[in-house]
């Protein structure tokens, strides 16, 4: 890269206006500190893309306490519990009985939209379309940010910088040498569309068929987001619109009369992979990373979102305790913190994931014992309490 033109200082550098970017930057300007966010694509794009919906009890508080609650307390959608759908009969579980707590649903881009709107609002700096983003000297004291903007190469000197890029951005793969990489992708991916459809249930519907595993989950009072477990070598174009309501309907049948799925114009699907990952540590020098450039969950537990809040949370707490009192007791634990989370997370979507998905070569034995998982967590106050506590969130620990 040739020299660069233009070069600006702050005290955080963050790579990527993500959930996970968005809150650690909000969470620093609350406290006083510098921080400025690179974003590769446009505002518009950003505040656009479909992805998660719900967010745990934790993660509504967090936002709230942020300044960024006004929207999501009017127009989220607060459940109180989920549905198990299984040998054609729902089975609810009681969040609010079991634990106390619920959850909310709320799109992902809803929460980038206030989050971005705050940041501006108070005179923060997010640049978009960053392009070519790259770290340099990060086990020094000043690390830096190079990228181009406009066709200028800039330069970002920062004191510390938050890999924030998602599961493909370049701060993970720039100290990939140095990480322990724990990796699992799975023989099934989700099919999922937006459909313009109210809600067939006033609570997200997992579902377990021989046909394969479904979800009915929505976004809005008006909107649907449905998904039915495929193969990931899928082809879309295999998939019109009345294929997939038409597995739809099938795998989420009841023997109960009077349920029925609501149908509507599709105006979005796509086939996601399913994957777990995890990088350890999550920092090298000066770099931390956050959110998904650190870790995937495969998304039966609703997870990817709440646990990007969470890193950032940790990440904001060190950082105020370094430019507070010049210590590194929290940033140096920031890896062992979050990871603990982490892996109970990942543990959780995998059982989820195993618990409700048709596996490939599965044996009649093993449809059977999901089956007995199914009825057991479903029927059992003790089970349906461990699920009901990790799928509302976890307390948040230090
Ligand atoms: C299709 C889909 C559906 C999902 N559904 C769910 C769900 O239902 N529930 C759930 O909990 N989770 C879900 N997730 C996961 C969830 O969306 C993620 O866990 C969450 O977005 C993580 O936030 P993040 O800020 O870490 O990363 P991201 O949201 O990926 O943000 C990273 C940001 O960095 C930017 N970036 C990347 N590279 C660069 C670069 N080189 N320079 C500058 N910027 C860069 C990206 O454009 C992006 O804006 C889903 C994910 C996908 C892809």
């Amino acid at each position: 890269m040739p020299d660069p033109i233009k070069v600006d200082r702050t005290q955080v550098g963050i790579i990527g206006a993500g959930p996970a970017g968005l809150i650690l930057s909000q969470l620093l300007h609350l406290e006083g500190i510098d921080s400025v966010v690179l974003e590769v694509h446009t505002r518009k794009y950003i505040e656009e893309r479909v992805r998660a919906g719900v967010l745990e009890q934790g993660t509504v508080e967090l936002l709230t306490e942020m300044g960024v609650g006004d929207r999501l307390k009017r127009e989220g959608l607060v459940h109180h519990g989920v549905e198990f759908r299984f040998r054609g009969r729902g089975h609810h579980i009681d969040f609010q009985d079991l634990v106390g707590r619920s959850i909310t649903i709320y799109a992902q881009q809803e929460v980038v939209k206030d989050l971005v709107a705050a940041r501006l609002a108070s005179d923060g700096r997010i640049v978009f379309e960053a392009q070519d983003a790259s770290v340099h000297d990060i086990t020094s004291g000043a690390p830096r940010i190079r990228y181009r903007k406009d066709g200028e190469e800039c330069e970002l000197v920062c004191d510390f910088i938050a890999g924030c890029d998602g599961f493909h951005g370049v701060c993970r793969t720039s100290i990939e040498s140095s990480l322990t990489i724990y990796d699992r992708t799975y023989p099934f991916a989700w099919l999922g569309i937006l459909a313009q459809a109210p809600p067939s249930s006033n609570e997200l519907i997992y579902a377990n068929h021989e046909l394969g595993f479904a979800l009915l989950s929505m976004r809005s009072p008006e909107i649907s987001r449905l998904y039915i477990q495929c193969d990931p070598n899928e082809d879309i174009a295999n998939w019109p619109d009345a294929r997939i309501w038409e597995q739809l309907h099938l795998r989420s049948a009841t023997l109960d009369s009077g349920w029925k799925l609501t149908e509507g114009p599709v105006i979005q699907k796509n086939i996601a992979e399913m994957r777990s990952f995890v990088a350890d540590p999550m920092q090298y020098g000066r770099l931390f990373l956050a959110g998904d450039a650190a870790h995937i969950v495969p998304p039966t537990g609703a997870k990817g979102l709440n646990l990007a809040a969470t890193d950032a949370r940790v990440l904001a707490r060190g950082l105020v305790e370094y430019y507070s009192t010049q210590k590194t007791e929290l940033l140096d634990r920031y890896s062992e913190i979050c990871l603990r989370r982490c892996w109970k997370v990942q543990h959780f979507s995998w059982w989820m994931t195993s618990m409700l998905h048709r596996i490939p070569g599965e044996s009649a034995f093993d449809q059977q014992r999901q089956l007995a998982e199914l009825d057991y967590v479903t029927g059992s106050r003790a089970a349906s309490t461990a699920l009901a506590e990790h799928y509302t969130g976890l307390p948040f620990t230090m």
